[in-house]
């Protein structure tokens, strides 16, 4: 990356992106690198959004209150990017019987969890917002605005002028909303207003964990670990405060943590609001003794957080997110954007759909410019030749990572099956698993495109009706994969044992199948669109695109 030059102040800029989260950091990199002049605003007086790491001064332990866990196998972006960083990882901690309590009058029972529960989960070293830090710290002075809070955006024709809670309008050619849909729908006025359909979709979009509270106690030892346990835990009866408890204790050092998810929802914890930490302590007690009394307990709720959790999520209940392709639409004529996790089309909720929609947002924005062109080239040895030899190359290499990606997909599915089961969320296995793992190829299909356009020379060729010519060749290799996938699931869920409980995912009936069938079409179709929308903007038709 090249030394960041400080932003002038109150000038036009090419990019304003609303919400320094990770999408939002995430972005305005790499806009930067491409010699884009960015403004990132912020309402909070700090960066991250949801990624919110607090030190422990008496055991000197990071600890994340909010976004934890990525899974390197199905999470290639947060995993290349921590690399790209140099930032460690490490295992979450799993070795170990989990306890389950189901009637408070009762001890906890230890169950050996054969899969595991995090399955594959790493946490990042020193916590999360190392990542936001890194991100931040790559962009120039004045770049971030912090204790700004967008109002109002007004479509003016050449710009776009964001009002902001206090001082003057901002000006941008471009704008991003790098920030959850309902927040955007309760929070920011739109002149004109947004298409029905999307204003619809922004409110129906829940916030991701936006109603949770997270604990982390700390102790001198992570002492369960000596006692054969994971530090896992389930509670389930109706008294429970924290429904989920799991080892938090930070890597390198001799101190233990342990994290939790309350279970009470945002009104009774404001009721009991004193009395929490002590109510955490007790049920720590309760499932790992004596030893857990004199902890040191740290609290974060989410639905405290105006910037984080809109009206509507705290009314409703949590629930999973949604892959909703209408909030990928370019607005305003490719003026405005909307973005962040919710928006994403894989890993919708994590951080991973974070930097999903970064990367998205990245190549809708505009055209790459001949110096980023450059620095991803394809090796010359690679496609060597001319113009012909490089870019048949260049389409059978895409080809070849269609079919490595075709072929991991099943094993895919088995692991979104196996981490929607072991996260206890039991609605929709088969659909939501088979999506996640078919996004997932099409996502990391993308990012391939990206790095062979330069060879494929995009401009260099007919657009028919809106159709670039490479696109019928570039979707040829996923040829009768939908199909292959589903038969690959349906197989996988009539000879498992964990699914015999679920007769309708070990057995879905007609309707079922139908529901999923036409899903991986809406997919599949967002995809197809996407990739010829990315081969036009390579060759400059802008106009087709938005
Ligand atoms: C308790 C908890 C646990 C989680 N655990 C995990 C996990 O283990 N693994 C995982 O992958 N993900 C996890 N997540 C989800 C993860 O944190 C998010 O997916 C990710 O951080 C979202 O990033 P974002 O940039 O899209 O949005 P956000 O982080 O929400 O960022 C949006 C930003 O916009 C700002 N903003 C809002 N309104 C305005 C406005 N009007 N003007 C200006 N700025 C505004 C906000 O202040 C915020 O900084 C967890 C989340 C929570 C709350």
């Amino acid at each position: 990356m090249p030394e960041p030059v400080p932003m002038p102040v109150n000038r036009l800029v090419d990019v304003a992106i609303v919400g320094a989260g990770l999408c939002g950091l995430a972005l305005a990199r790499l806009l930067m690198a491409r010699g884009q002049t960015v403004q990132v605003i912020e309402a909070r007086d700090r960066l991250g959004g949801r990624v919110l790491t607090q030190q422990c001064a008496t055991t000197g332990q990071a600890l994340d209150l909010g976004a934890s866990w990525f899974w390197p196998e199905t999470e290639p972006r947060i995993t290349a990017l921590l690399s790209e960083l140099g930032l460690a990882s490490h295992a979450q901690h799993d070795p170990g019987d989990a306890l389950w309590l189901t009637d408070p009058n009762r001890e906890p029972t230890r169950r050996t969890e054969p899969n595991g529960v995090h399955v594959g989960a790493r946490r990042i070293t020193g916590g999360a917002t190392q990542l936001t830090h890194a991100l931040a710290q790559s962009l120039p002075p004045g770049c971030v605005r912090t204790n700004l809070a967008v109002q109002v955006l007004r479509d003016r024709g050449a710009f776009i002028e964001l009002q902001p809670d206090t001082g003057h309008p901002i000006r941008a050619r471009q704008v991003v909303l790098a920030l959850p849909p309902r927040l955007v729908h309760e929070h920011i006025q739109f002149e004109p207003p947004l298409p029905a359909a999307v204003w619809q979709a922004l409110a129906a979009t829940p916030t991701w964990m936006a109603d949770q509270a997270k604990s982390v106690t700390t102790f001198a030892q992570p002492f369960w670990r000596a006692a054969g346990q994971s530090g896992n835990a389930f509670v389930r009866h109706a008294q429970a405060v924290l429904g989920e408890v799991f080892d938090a204790s930070a890597e390198g050092t001799d101190a233990g943590a342990l994290g939790g998810f309350v279970a009470l929802d945002a009104a009774q914890r404001q009721h009991f609001r004193r009395g929490l930490p002590l109510l955490i302590n007790s049920q720590l007690t309760q499932l790992f003794g004596a030893a857990a009394q004199n902890g040191e307990a740290f609290l974060q709720d989410w639905a405290d957080e105006p910037w984080t959790c809109s009206l509507s999520d705290r009314k409703h209940p949590s629930e999973p997110p949604l892959n909703e392709p209408l909030l990928r639409q370019p607005l305003w004529s490719g003026r405005l954007f909307l973005g962040g996790s919710e928006t994403a089309a894989h890993g919708v909720g994590h951080m991973e759909g974070a930097l999903e929609s970064a990367d998205r947002l990245h190549h809708a924005l505009c055209r790459p410019h001949a110096s980023a062109r450059s620095a991803v080239a394809l090796p010359v040895a690679t496609v060597a030749g001319g113009a012909c030899d490089t870019r048949s190359a260049a389409i059978a290499l895409f080809a070849s990572s269609v079919q490595a990606l075709r072929d991991m997909a099943a094993h895919r599915y088995r692991l979104h099956l196996t981490r929607l089961l072991s996260s206890q969320q039991v609605e929709l296995l088969t659909q939501r698993a088979l999506l996640a793992a078919a996004d997932q190829v099409y996502s990391e299909s993308l990012a391939r495109l990206d790095r062979l356009l330069p060879a494929l020379d995009a401009a260099d060729s007919q657009i028919v009706n809106g159709r670039h010519a490479l696109t019928a060749a570039l979707l040829a290799p996923f040829e009768g994969w939908n199909k292959g996938l589903l038969e690959a699931a349906l197989q996988h869920n009539a000879a498992s044992c964990a699914l015999s409980n679920f007769p309708t995912e070990h057995q879905p009936d007609a309707e079922t199948l139908r529901a999923i069938t036409l899903d991986l079409a809406a997919a599949w179709r967002e995809f197809a669109l996407e990739l010829n929308s990315r081969l036009l903007v390579a060759a400059g038709d802008e106009t087709l695109v938005s």
